[in-house]
């Protein structure tokens, strides 16, 4: 068995990588393990909010990776080496009340790449359980590759809020998750995708990619919040023509804000989704919860099959994920990536592992 040389971008402190040597087995590989060679690693937005606060003990970030598989585990029958892969980043323990209840996504003793004391993939080489590695096809390329991961997240959101042809959507937030929420959206057949960010050049970004529509939101929102939520909707609604609200209202950035829009946009009987992370407790308008007959829905991670999903809708260019990635950095200059990243510049950025 070999064990290869592996190179690790360890985030040792806030803002602070350090490059690290270290063999890649530390125990023999398992029965059930494979060996994947790191091609491409997306950088994403908690990946870099981790950068910005540091973590309790030093580990490489990075979960958003595809790669080669160059070594089985004894028992592995269906990988072989060569092989392309995703790789899933979670490992939910399969024994817990809500695994055998298939709610793998919400594991009570969940391990996760760059969560310590598990090391991420910003790495030359992993060691993973075969079944997290699933295969891509060659006509999927390793940067398309390295955006698999938050796109099997936007899967999974379609499955929660049940998107479906013909629906009329709102979302706030055009970072790369909010994006790739629209391209699946719009993939499902949605009728309007009108996406919603404090940055104009994120809103044209959007539109010309992904939504069908899309507005500026004030960054500053002066006086009662929830009156201008409703104001602010209200005259966008009528310039699209839907007066009567949106089917299903999705907030992808955790501003207060952009949740009350997201209910003053719905319509009565609407869904509304989060997805952003909230650091404070927001207010919400309960009453429309009600009056409305809303539903509301949370939705975490990914549940079986939405990597094999999302690989299928990039593979039928039902979703184009290449837009995104704005630029590319070796991994040996990981500090220069997230340092481009804190200047906003980029949507995406990838990581090639092995240079
Ligand atoms: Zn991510
Ligand atoms: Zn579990």
């Amino acid at each position: 068995m070999t064990n290869p040389a592996n190179l690790l971008a360890v985030l040792v402190g806030p803002k602070q990588f350090e490059l690290q040597n270290r063999p890649l087995l530390d125990s023999p590989l398992k029965d059930d393990e494979v060996i994947v060679q790191v091609i491409s690693t997306g950088i994403c937005g908690s990946d870099f909010h981790t950068w910005t606060v540091g973590l309790p003990s030093p580990v490489a970030l990075g979960h958003e990776s595809a790669g080669v598989i160059v070594e089985l585990g004894s028992g592995v029958k269906d990988r072989s080496v060569g092989e392309r892969v995703v790789i899933e980043p979670g490992y939910p323990c399969l024994k817990c009340y809500f695994c055998i209840r298939g709610q793998p996504n919400t594991c009570s003793n969940m391990k996760h790449f760059s969560i310590p004391p598990t090391d991420g993939t910003l790495c030359k080489y992993v060691r993973i359980t075969a079944i997290m590695a699933v295969p891509i096809k060659d006509t999927v390329s390793w940067i398309e590759a390295g955006c698999v991961q938050p796109l099997a997240v936007a899967v999974q959101l379609g499955r929660r809020a049940n998107i479906r042809a013909h629906q009329t959507i709102v979302v706030f937030g055009c970072g790369a998750l909010g994006l790739l929420i629209m391209a699946v959206c719009k993939a499902y057949g949605a009728k309007r995708v009108v996406a919603f960010d404090i940055e104009q050049s994120r809103v044209d970004f959007a539109v010309k990619h992904y939504a069908t529509d899309g507005f500026l939101v004030p960054r500053d929102i002066q006086g009662d919040s929830m009156a201008f939520a409703k104001e602010f909707m209200t005259a966008r609604l009528k310039e699209l023509g839907l007066s009567f609200g949106v089917d299903v209202a999705i907030e992808v950035t955790g501003a207060e804000s952009a949740l009350q829009m997201g209910f003053a946009s719905l319509r009565a009987g609407g869904t509304y989704v989060q997805t952003g992370l909230q650091h404070k407790p927001p207010r919400v308008p309960m009453l429309q919860v009600t009056t409305k007959d809303l539903t509301i829905v949370g939705t975490v991670r990914y549940t079986p099959g939405c990597f094999e999903d999302a690989v299928d809708l990039v593979d039928r260019k039902l979703v184009d994920v290449s837009p995104l990635v704005t630029s590319t950095y070796p991994l040996t200059k990981t500090q220069d990536a997230f340092e481009a990243q804190s200047r906003r510049g980029d949507i995406k950025i990838v990581i090639m592992n092995q240079e």
